[in-house]
């Protein structure tokens, strides 16, 4: 009952608030997940009521996808408490479907039914959208639509959507007059290639939409896209150059299809996305298979959510183990003996609907969400709390973590791993954290954070080595201790010619001569080590030692004494 009261309370603060001001203001509950908002708030962004439940997931879907990450970041920095407060600014879509900048502020505070989160939205200036009066609407596209298939049953023909290439920032740095002479561009363009049955319509995200429901192919859409283009071209000759801009899209043909206008424009968000993450200024096609893993994804993510909150049910860690190289031999009768000198511990996750799903497909769908930020602290705490436990008996075997880039850049890592090594008490000379050669590892920012790490007593392992492309000075600079040549890389230079092992020859010359030793992964056969032991590495990983097991299994099969 106390907490129904508490709760009039918070409407009833959030509504005399806004009374005074222009913002918009909300009040979010840690514990329930649980969101408040005025019925103003409510009336202006596409949100489901006054107050909700699974808040944050809701949220980040209405800020601009490039902001999601940085977003979904700086709220859990605030549930985390990592920061008491967040002043920030993201484009948030109205219900109109415009991406308005809005500066966001929020504070952490502990009320007397628990810990929420008090903010306030402040959309910046409005300005003039562009209209055009002569273009059909989005609710023209969907009357259009349902009378083509009320009259043909099923639909055969193509649809195009196409998007100017950062708008936003064209709108933000050139302004908005700017923007809607570029958009009057690309409506002419776009009118230009009304023949033939096509018909043109302006979604209410200022989005170009081509259909044409009389036949038609690939061949047509292609078409149609370097018709515009060129008109583009011509306009922009004509006015001298003052306006250049570019244009993605997303292009579906169908036959006999049944799908809705809801469904179509969701594909064909889904393909000019792909256009614009590929490389911009270019016409992607839908592509079946590639939409059902996005799909997939999304689900993935959703139901990984709701993992997290009960307690991270489903996440298990698996451990392979890493032996000496120099100890590998073949006994009389065939078998194996190996030293194992470490453990590798790679994430897995489980659910009764998708199986046990692997690292290549979780981490980065869980880098893309930002969730790797409170997953790498569940892997760490369980990492190193496994190392000191089988430190008691195995005092000198070390557990290596994989940490991914976003967790570098979106969460204090230095801090994490150091709480992570108060609470197991693991020594940290039994941690490795190995780190990828991708991203700005080189950056001076980056080079500090690992000196700090590095100053808590963990070591560093460069993972991947050999898929990157950064510059090496950073090796002499970090002191990493160990290079992971990666498995691709291995087997490339297994099957190639001389010229590949000797670029191995020659790396593990550069990591001894930088006083690392060198770790070859995927090593899945005997004939394997025996090439690539004249090379000298220290360590080696793979299948023929040992699949990824459970800790137990682990435990059991390696660690004897
Ligand atoms: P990685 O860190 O390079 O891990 C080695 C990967 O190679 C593992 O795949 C392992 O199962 C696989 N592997 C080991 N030996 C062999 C072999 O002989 N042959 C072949 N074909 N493969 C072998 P996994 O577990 O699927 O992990 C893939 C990647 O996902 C990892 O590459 C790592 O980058 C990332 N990852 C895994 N666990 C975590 C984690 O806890 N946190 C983060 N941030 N990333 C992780
Ligand atoms: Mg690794
Ligand atoms: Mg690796």
């Amino acid at each position: 009952m106390a907490n129904e009261i508490d709760l009039n309370i918070v409407k009833n603060i959030i509504s005399l608030l806004e009374i005074c001001t222009d913002s918009f203001a909300f009040v979010y509950d840690i514990s329930s997940d649980m969101f408040f908002i005025s019925e103003r708030t409510l009336a202006h962004y596409d949100l489901p009521c006054s107050q909700f439940s699974a808040a944050v997931g809701k949220i980040i879907t209405l800020i601009y996808e490039d902001e999601r990450v940085r977003c979904a970041a700086d709220i859990e920095s605030i549930i985390s408490n990592k920061k008491e407060s967040i002043r920030s600014s993201y484009h948030i879509r109205n219900r109109y479907g415009e991406y308005i900048p809005a500066e966001v502020r929020m504070r952490r505070i502990s009320a007397s039914w628990g810990e929420i989160v008090a903010g306030s939205v402040n959309p910046g200036e409005k300005h003039a959208f562009f209209e055009d009066d002569s273009l059909a609407s989005e609710r023209d596209a969907q009357f259009d639509f349902d009378t083509a298939r009320m009259t043909e049953g099923s639909l055969s023909g193509f649809a195009v959507q196409i998007e100017v290439d950062n708008f936003i920032s064209i709108n933000e740095h050139a302004g908005f007059e700017a923007g809607n002479e570029i958009l009057s561009i690309l409506a002419q363009a776009c009118k230009k290639q009304c023949i033939n049955g096509t018909k043109v319509y302006l979604l209410s995200d200022r989005k170009f939409l081509l259909m044409n429901f009389t036949g038609g192919n690939a061949d047509e859409i292609r078409r149609s896209y370097s018709g515009i283009k060129q008109s583009i071209r011509e306009a922009e000759y004509e006015s001298g150059y003052k306006r250049m801009f570019t244009v993605s899209a997303g292009g579906i043909a169908f036959i006999n299809d049944t799908s809705s206008l809801t469904e179509m424009l969701a594909k064909l968000m889904f393909t000019v996305a792909t256009a614009k993450n590929n490389r911009k200024d270019t016409l992607c096609l839908f592509n079946a298979r590639e939409y059902a893993l996005y799909l997939r994804a999304l689900e993935i993510e959703s139901a990984i959510r709701d993992s997290i909150k009960n307690k991270f049910e489903g996440f298990t860690l698996v451990f392979q183990p890493i032996v000496n190289a120099k100890e590998v031999q073949k006994n009389a009768g065939g078998s194996l003996s190996k030293i194992v000198v470490g453990a590798e511990s790679l994430l897995r996750w489980k659910n009764d609907r998708f199986g046990t799903v692997g690292a290549g497909e979780i981490i980065p769908i869980l880098e893309r969400s930002g969730l790797i930020v409170p997953v790498g602290r569940w892997i760490l705490m369980k990492a190193f709390a496994q190392c000191a436990a089988w430190n008691t008996l195995f005092p000198d075997l070390y557990v290596s973590v994989n940490i991914s880039f976003v967790q570098i850049l979106q969460s204090n890592l230095v801090s994490e791993v150091q709480i992570a090594l108060e609470r197991t008490r693991v020594n940290p000379k039994n941690i490795v954290l190995e780190i990828t050669e991708s991203g700005n590892i080189d950056d001076e920012e980056i080079q500090s954070m690992l000196s700090e790490l590095s100053a808590l007593g963990v070591k560093i392992d460069i993972d991947d080595f050999g898929t990157g492309f950064s510059n090496l000075r950073y090796l002499q600079d970090i002191r990493a201790n160990t290079l992971k040549l990666d498995y691709t890389f291995i087997q490339k230079a297994l099957s190639g010619d001389m010229k590949d092992l000797k670029i191995i020859e020659f790396i593990v010359d550069m990591a001894h001569a930088l006083g690392m030793t060198v770790c070859m992964e995927g090593i899945e056969s005997y004939g394997s080590v025996e090439k690539l032991l004249p090379f000298a590495p220290d360590k080696f990983q793979g299948y023929l030692f040992s699949r990824p097991v459970d800790a137990r299994t682990f435990a059991k099969e390696n660690l004897h004494r």
